[in-house]
């Protein structure tokens, strides 16, 4: 398995998501349920930040 390079950048109030079907990354601070391109399953990969 490669690896995976630094994700996009996202904001500090933002979460990284990435498409389980597609393999699109974004960004948002929104909750995402489904890929805005395929409408596949999204991951949140952001970490929980330390208080
Ligand atoms: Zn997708």
């Amino acid at each position: 398995m490669p690896t995976v390079p630094d994700p996009a950048p996202c904001n500090q109030d933002e979460q990284l998501y990435e498409c389980l079907e597609c393999g699109k990354r974004l960004c948002s601070s929104e909750s995402l349920a489904a890929c805005p391109g395929c409408e596949g399953t999204l991951q949140n990969l952001s970490r929980p930040r330390p208080e």
